[in-house]
């Protein structure tokens, strides 16, 4: 491993140098490191005091947080450095008022109080020889190399009781696995099943944090098999647990897997990598355990997607999702059961965008593309492409009075009106001929109709 840090890293480990302390850089920094990835984290360890700390860096230093970690600025237009004594726990989730009776002694405590392997290394930077780190500036005590060469994440210790410990690192274990595609090692992954139920004593925020970074994440199908197979689907989206093992087999129907399966493969196929479609993709189908019914031997879910849709509501709220992501996650699934027969009217389909919202359109489209190829189905269809080109025809007719080229100003300019009801009324006549086609929605074209109001 050859790598050059920026000169800032190298007068940073200086300073500590120059007045007798260690400086190391740790965490998912050296993990990255070692990946040969990008580093935007700078996470550094200290013997230092966070008093001393302050001291060694001088007045650009300040402190983060509550926590005792101090802030430097990093390599310009980075984040900047975060340099945190060494700790003996993993205080941060719930210790409020850290002092130094809680700051370790070693750098050995700091590695052994973090989640996994892989992330419990540390490259010393005192001893760097022209910012060259070597294989021996590394500090492995758990081996974290070899499960980096394995793809593996395993718990630093014990897994059950790191997991007792902190609850929140199950989920960061599917995770991480899930950004890195690895996979959980053996008893750290028998250590989630038995102790998944914990999840509960975790904030509903950084559940859902986490949640949100796997549908983010380079692997979130594989990430969504690891929270089923763990068991950690059950806790925090006992709604999904329910569709798997529900059939819908039927004569005469495409649908190959079961609703649980068909929501997976449905994810790994979505298009777009905004977290939220890929979320809306994995739940679309979440109200069809409560609609199954077999009517003449044909297997039906009416309605799904209005359970679905208040099923997703409820999640939303109880996982806090921002009022933004909670009204998009209704419409999609609210909606995915949109038809795309040639022969709907320009206006059923006008009611079809404002329905779902202009802004999320693509991203409904984005959601069938994922329940068609999820089902076995083609990525398309002549109607499906008839209907998109038909999506983009409509929007260019206006769909409200804000929508017109002409504004109340324009109105009462042309007409020598004061502002009042009548501009609104005028508006709205307008609108209503743009929107029969009577006039096209151009500006010179209504200013001229406006002055034939006189
Ligand atoms: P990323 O920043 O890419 O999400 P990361 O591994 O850097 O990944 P952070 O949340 O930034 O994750 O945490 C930095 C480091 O702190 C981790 O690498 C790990 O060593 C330690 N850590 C974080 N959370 C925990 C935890 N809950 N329990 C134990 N150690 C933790
Ligand atoms: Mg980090």
């Amino acid at each position: 491993m050859l790598v050059t840090f920026p000169p800032e890293v190298l007068e940073l480990s200086e300073k500590f140098t120059n007045s007798a302390h260690e400086l190391y850089l740790i965490g998912g920094a050296v993990r990255d490191l070692l990946m040969g990835k990008t580093i935007y984290d700078w996470d550094f360890t200290t013997d230092a005091t966070p008093e001393e700390i302050l001291q060694i860096l001088g007045p650009d230093a300040y402190y983060n947080n509550t926590f005792g970690t101090v802030g430097y600025p990093g390599p310009e237009g980075e984040r900047p450095f975060e340099i945190t004594t060494y700790r003996t726990e993993a205080g941060y989730s719930d210790a409020r008022h850290p002092d130094e009776l809680n700051w370790g002694k070693s750098l050995e405590e700091d590695l052994t109080r973090r989640d996994f392997t892989i992330n419990a290394m540390a490259l010393r930077l005192a001893s760097l020889a022209q910012g060259k780190p070597t294989d021996q500036n590394i500090i492995d005590l758990f081996g974290g190399q070899l499960d980096l060469k394995a793809k593996l994440i395993r718990a630093v210790g014990d897994p059950a009781e790191r997991f007792r410990e902190d609850a929140l690192r199950m989920m960061r274990a599917v995770r991480i696995a899930s950004e890195l595609g690895f996979t959980i090692e053996e008893a750290t992954f028998n250590a989630i099943k038995m102790h998944s139920g914990a999840t509960q004593k975790v904030s509903r925020e950084r559940v859902r944090e986490e949640l949100f970074k796997i549908m983010a994440s380079r692997y979130p199908y594989e990430g969504v098999l690891l929270l089923h197979g763990t068991g950690l689907m059950d806790e925090i989206l006992p709604e999904l647990s329910k569709t798997f093992g529900v059939e819908q087999k039927s004569p005469g129907r495409h649908h190959i897997y079961d609703v649980g399966t068909h929501c997976l493969m449905a994810l790994k196929n979505c298009p777009s990598s905004d977290p939220l479609v890929r979320f809306a993709t994995l739940i679309h189908d979440i109200g069809k355990p409560q609609t199954f019914a077999i009517k003449e031997g044909i297997t039906t879910f009416y309605n799904h997607e209005v359970i679905g849709a208040r099923i997703a509501k409820n999640i939303a709220a109880r996982l806090r999702f921002p009022k933004k992501d909670a009204d998009r996650l209704f419409k999609l699934v609210r909606w995915h059961q949109f038809t795309v027969t040639e022969n709907q009217t320009d206006k059923a389909i006008r009611r079809f965008i404002t329905k779902v919202g202009r802004d999320n359109v693509e991203d409904m489209l984005a959601l069938r593309t994922g329940d068609r190829l999820g089902g076995g189905s083609s990525e398309t269809s002549w109607r499906l492409e008839e209907f998109k080109k038909r999506l983009v025809e409509v929007q260019k007719q206006p769909f409200s009075v804000q929508d017109l080229k002409v504004n109340g100003k324009d109105v009462m300019d042309t007409l020598s009106l004061k502002p009042g009801p009548k501009v609104g009324e005028i508006l709205n006549e307008l609108f209503k001929k743009v929107e029969e086609k009577e006039v096209d929605n151009e500006r010179e074209v209504l200013l001229a109709k406006l002055r034939s109001f006189n």
